[in-house]
């Protein structure tokens, strides 16, 4: 087999107008600022669209999806298997890019390649077939029409391969619709719409010509060690490894950031049912993972129907859960299979179906559908997907439904992309959250939730450090979704290191609070850039390797800015700014104004929200 050391720098331009393919190299400052995955096909598309991303239609032959590999990927650092999608969303508008496990990102990087660009529009239904020599396209034949599980066994019939395949939402424009990889997903943001629009069902990588050894050897092994290491012990991994991401259910119940009735309520005694701990005594659940995991938090389990399935995570569990007033976990898995199946997103399908059964209790909408009735739920989910019946409507997604009907203040979504489950009241760094991150009502852009509710170093109702916290994580997790490694892994990173760990808790929280740029200053994420340095040779550092996350993040939101948005955008649907009484025994409504305002000056972006000329000039973005 041959050898590629660290990154084998090529990637593939596809057009599927044409049936061509072409070869190219980034340059090397480009890897050097934007270090691979997410930052660097946000890179490679706005040097290809620029200016003229806000006309290109996102179901058009010019839109760009882009695959990026990402630096770990088949090196055995912690949580390498992952990859990128990026693309003009369908759903907002506006930029999203996506993570996701799955062989198709071990196959496509040991076929040599870094990365994957597909424009254009085939005039039939096409796969697309590529190897260590190039591309094939192909007739779809009866693959179209087929759901993502049956296409994906067609399509991969030996271990060297890796697929991402579309399901019938993708194909029928349901604007929310998912690419699948093995059994995971690049969720959000309707890319499988964009691949449908494209007429392309499939990508099939066949991989294993090469293998990925890293540019320094001995470094990588020690880092290696040492990262895996603070990962393992680290008590929240060891949460997610023991009950998946529903551990975080049960403090859901109790901080209050549940979802309940279409997020009217915060919380519902009921949801403890959907808790990782039960669900790890009813299905006796085992794991179920990305290869290669560190963390291990996705689990199978065996239902009372006899069926194993994969555990929904938290996510799905909330929107589908107490958000429709469910509470039966066992429907939960059944539907979770049949989304995945269809290929819709869980997230915005979910809190599509909770607004729609406000809109009908409120008179806005006629519908069937009701707050805990789960017979006719089923049914709707092939609706949906095939666009028949009330399924036309629902695969609009929440504002586009709100814009026709009315009902925007219980919409929770924000430009267009719905919040995943985490009500902002709980946490209102997670309300600020979701109000400024670059793909609209993302829980992943900073996740200040896990330290305001589940962590509790910052306190849930205050404005204290919350623009701190948010501007600096979202940097941080902008540079780790670079490299593709895992979300999850980062409290290993950044908590087990000495001066987070041997810190008195109390101290902690109160210089996390009071000081939080202080506390920035303190905090070491060294082997993750370590491990950067190891498996590429270019030697960030710790601060470097931060600073590439901000020059990502700040190029998606000037992208953001040429798309159209503007800070009327930066905000939360009214019912979170206005509606305090939530069951809950805390009263909260989040202060999103001075927020925003607030972190619009942290980040050196105009009072409107747009990256000032010097902040681009500083970390080199070209407009
Ligand atoms: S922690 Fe979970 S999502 Fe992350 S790589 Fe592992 S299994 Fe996949």
């Amino acid at each position: 087999m041959k050898t590629i050391i660290g990154e084998s720098k090529r990637y593939l331009e596809i057009d599927l107008t044409s049936k061509t393919w072409t070869e190219f190299s980034p340059p090397d400052e480009d890897l050097h600022d934007y270090i691979g995955g997410k930052g660097l096909g946000l890179k490679l598309i706005h040097d290809r669209l620029g200016a003229r991303l806000a006309e290109v239609d996102p179901l058009g032959p010019n839109n760009i999806l882009a695959f990026m590999m990402g630096v770990f990927i088949g090196t055995g650092a912690p949580c390498s298997a992952r990859f990128a999608g990026v693309t003009k969303s369908p759903l907002t508008g506006i930029m999203v890019s996506s993570s996701c496990g799955g062989s198709f990102g071990m196959a496509c990087k040991t076929a040599g390649w870094d990365g994957v660009l597909v424009k254009g529009k085939a005039a039939v239904p096409t796969v697309v077939k590529l190897d260590e020599f190039g591309v094939l396209f192909e007739d779809a034949g009866d693959l179209w029409g087929m759901e993502t599980g049956s296409a994906q066994a067609k399509l991969v019939d030996n271990p060297r391969k890796g697929a991402l395949v579309i399901g019938p939402a993708g194909e029928n424009g349901v604007l929310y619709s998912v690419i699948r990889s093995g059994g995971r997903y690049l969720g959000r943001g309707g890319m499988g719409t964009v691949m449908g629009a494209k007429n392309l069902k499939a990508i099939v990588a066949t991989g294993m010509s090469y293998t990925i050894v890293p540019a320094k050897p001995e470094k990588f092994k020690l880092v290696n060690a040492k990262a895996k290491k603070m990962i393992n012990r680290n008590e929240f991994v060891q949460a997610y490894r023991a009950y998946g991401t529903n551990f975080g259910v049960n403090s859901g119940v109790d901080t209050g950031y549940a979802p309940v009735r279409n997020f009217r309520d915060r919380t519902d005694e009921r949801c403890r049912n959907l808790s990782g701990e039960a669900m790890v005594e009813r299905y006796h659940t085992t794991h179920a993972s990305c290869a290669p995991c560190t963390v291990l938090c996705g689990h199978k389990g065996t239902y009372p129907d006899g069926i194993k399935r994969h555990i929904p995570e938290y996510e799905t569990i909330g929107l589908w859960g107490g958000n429709l007033m469910n509470f039966d976990p066992d429907i939960i898995g059944v539907w979770n299979d049949r989304l995945n199946e269809l290929g819709i997103d869980t997230i915005s399908c979910g809190a599509t179906v909770g607004w729609a059964m406000e809109a009908a209790e409120k008179g806005l909408r006629p519908s069937a559908l009701e707050f805990g009735k789960t017979e006719n739920i089923t049914a709707l989910l092939d609706d949906i997907a095939y666009r028949r019946g009330e399924g036309v409507d629902l695969a609009l997604g929440t504002k586009r439904l709100a814009q026709k009907y009315g009902g925007l203040d219980f919409a929770a979504q924000v430009k267009g992309l719905e919040m995943a489950a985490y009500d902002p009241r709980a946490g209102w760094g997670q309300g600020l959250n979701y109000a400024i991150a670059n793909r609209g009502g993302c829980h992943l852009n900073a996740y200040p939730i896990a330290m305001e509710a589940i962590f509790k170093f910052i306190p849930q109702y205050s404005k204290l450090s919350k623009v701190s916290w948010v501007a600096f994580m979202e940097d941080l997790f902008s540079a780790t979704n670079s490299t593709q490694t895992c979300q999850f892994t980062i409290f290993g990173y950044i908590l087990e290191p000495p001066v987070a760990k041997y810190t008195p808790k109390p101290l902690l929280k109160l210089a996390m609070t009071y000081l939080p740029d202080v506390a920035q200053l303190v905090l070491d994420w060294s082997a993750l850039s370590s491990l950067v340095a190891a498996i590429t040779g270019r030697n960030l550092g710790m601060r470097g390797f931060l600073k590439c996350g901000r020059r990502t993040h700040v190029l998606e939101r000037h992208m953001n800015v040429l798309c159209g948005v503007t800070s009327a955008d930066d905000t939360l649907p009214g019912r979170f700014l206005n509606e305090s009484q939530t069951k809950h025994k805390d009263l909260s409504v989040v202060p999103i104004g001075p927020m925003v305002q607030a972190y619009y000056r942290k980040k050196g972006y105009d009072e409107h929200g747009v990256p000032r000329p010097q902040l681009l000039r500083k970390l080199h973005i070209t407009p």
